[in-house]
């Protein structure tokens, strides 16, 4: 069976990071305001710290934001001729003491909205472009390196991009599940 690595954030779910900052500083940012891949840059330096204690320790991230529309049907239906792996990076050199924790949160949301996806299947790790497989979804261009199908999800961080580079590394960029489920699903 063919293997698939399935990114979680901005792949499978979004508005997750943008929600809680602005739940957090009480404002109503979009993707326009950000500035490249952090969300959390909108945080004014000199409260970081404190929004990083504040996202750590005392919320779940994933009871903000929602999944994308269709994600977890097709990979439902992937699953039926795929090996499905969820790869979720973690760790941020920013407050290595705590971001752990939030290994508990996406472990939660995986079993309870994937069941069908065996739980030994969940990779997290940032080194993503070290695992080969046959197909890798994410919204990160260097997390598609060992993938010999790769997939870039649409995002706000990516629009910049262009799609003579993406032909170039042999990169298809796709902006929901149903095309994702086209261009990988024989019907
Ligand atoms: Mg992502």
């Amino acid at each position: 069976m063919k293997k698939i690595l399935i990114d979680m954030d901005d792949t499978l779910l979004e508005d997750c990071y943008i929600e809680v900052v602005n739940h957090y500083l009480k404002t109503h940012y979009t993707y326009k305001d950000c500035d490249g891949y952090w969300v959390d840059n909108l945080v004014p330096q000199e409260q970081l710290k404190e929004y990083l204690q504040y996202f750590y320790n005392q919320i779940d991230i994933y009871t903000f934001g929602h999944v994308k529309e269709n994600a977890i049907e097709v990979i439902r239906n992937l699953s039926k001729q795929y090996e499905i792996f969820i790869c979720s990076a973690y760790i941020d050199s920013r407050d290595l003491e705590n971001c752990s924790k939030i290994l508990l949160y996406k472990h939660k949301w995986l079993t309870k909205n994937l069941p069908f996806v065996n739980p030994e299947n969940f990779i997290f790790t940032n080194r993503k472009d070290l695992i080969p497989v046959d197909v890798i979804i994410d919204d990160k261009l260097k997390n598609l390196a060992s993938g010999k199908t790769k997939l870039l999800m649409n995002a706000y961080h990516n629009q910049n991009i262009s799609e003579q580079e993406l032909a170039s590394q042999k990169i298809i960029r796709v902006h929901n599940w149903k095309e994702i489920e086209h261009l990988l699903l024989e019907n």
